[in-house]
């Protein structure tokens, strides 16, 4: 039986245009082509679990509309089960308006819109997925008294609750203490420290500094550099797989998966950051978001190739 992951959180539509520039405000351009893509980092990383092989169970809102029916038609052709993904009446899908330039620049605007209602009601609707899963996946694009809920009610099953802060917002200390695993980039950790993250000095100190606001351990993503593993018996970097990168988007939400798949398979925390580090550098090498998720035989070619480190167990 695959392992079990129960990711709350946003579905959105990409609405994205390349141009030969970004316009100027009250400007009309004519840009290239128009390209309609699911996103929304909930929905990412759902897809992203479900190619690793675990069995996905996604809790969210979209709209009564035709882009919210494209977005579980998405997750359909992905295999994860979509029955807690609301069809709210009264407001529209999630989406974000992208303009891309050539120099590979963008603006985006992004409407929450139905995103922004789910509810703890809609976690407590969705209780009997939580019995039985292996691990919970939360970001911060739904509203924080939902994350909050979420949290509380995998913590009290005992699910391993794995928080990506973002996009990243001051953090309650009653989540804190709830999240097992926290996983911010060096952005989103610059944010939640108030404390710089440019070298590995930096980035020990700062999770050392989320470490002592209550959660248990703190996994640090440094792009090209691997991830930092920050636990109560183990700081060590994980460095990331050699990889010739074309596009970055959606490294991170493929990071997430691969971390909460292994731990869900009940792998350790040294291994399963691996497991992210070769989703997420497999991630690089292909372009856009959810077409560049890898599959789990890449994953596992990708980390055969490269034996682990052999430095302490870090599980
Ligand atoms: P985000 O996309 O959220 O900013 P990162 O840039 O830290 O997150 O990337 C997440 C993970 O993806 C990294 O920890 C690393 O494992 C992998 N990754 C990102 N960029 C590269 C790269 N250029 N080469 C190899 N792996 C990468």
């Amino acid at each position: 039986m695959p392992a079990q992951v129960v990711v709350v959180g946003s579905l959105n539509v990409d609405l994205v245009i390349r141009s030969a520039r970004i316009p100027r405000p009250g400007e009309t351009i004519l840009g290239g082509e128009f390209h309609t893509l699911p996103g929304g980092k909930g929905a990412n990383q759902a897809v992203a679990a479900a190619r690793l092989g675990a069995r996905v169970s996604m809790v969210g809102r979209v709209g009564d509309d035709a882009f919210g029916q494209e977005l579980l038609n998405n997750l359909s052709a992905d295999g994860i089960d979509h029955t807690f993904v609301l069809r709210d009446g009264a407001s529209a899908t999630g989406g974000a308006l992208i303009v891309v330039d050539d120099a590979g620049q963008n603006t985006i605007v992004v409407a929450s819109g139905a995103n922004m209602n789910l509810s703890p009601a809609d976690v407590d609707a969705a209780a009997v997925v939580f019995a039985t899963a292996d691990a919970l996946l939360l970001q911060l694009e739904s509203p924080m008294e939902t994350v909050i809920h979420a949290a509380a009610l995998a913590s009290a099953q005992g699910v391993p609750v794995i928080l990506n802060p973002a996009p990243a917002r001051p953090l309650p200390q009653e989540l804190l203490t709830l999240v097992d695993v926290l996983v911010p980039n060096e952005s989103e950790t610059a944010l939640l420290t108030g404390m710089p993250v440019g070298n590995q000095e930096e980035a020990i100190a700062a999770s050392a500094a989320l470490r002592l606001a209550g959660v248990g351990t703190v996994i640090l993503t440094l792009g090209e550099r691997g991830a930092l593993l920050a636990g109560a018996t183990v700081s060590r970097l994980l460095p990331a797989f050699d990889v010739d990168p074309v596009d970055t988007t959606a490294a991170g939400d493929a990071f997430l998966a691969g971390l909460a798949v292994a731990l869900a398979e009940g792998k350790g925390l040294a291994e399963a950051v691996r497991w992210g580090n070769a989703a997420g550098a497999l991630a690089t090498t292909r372009l856009g978001a959810q077409t560049s998720l890898p599959a789990r035989q890449a994953v596992e070619q990708l980390l055969a190739a490269s034996p682990a480190p052999s430095q302490g167990d870090g599980s």
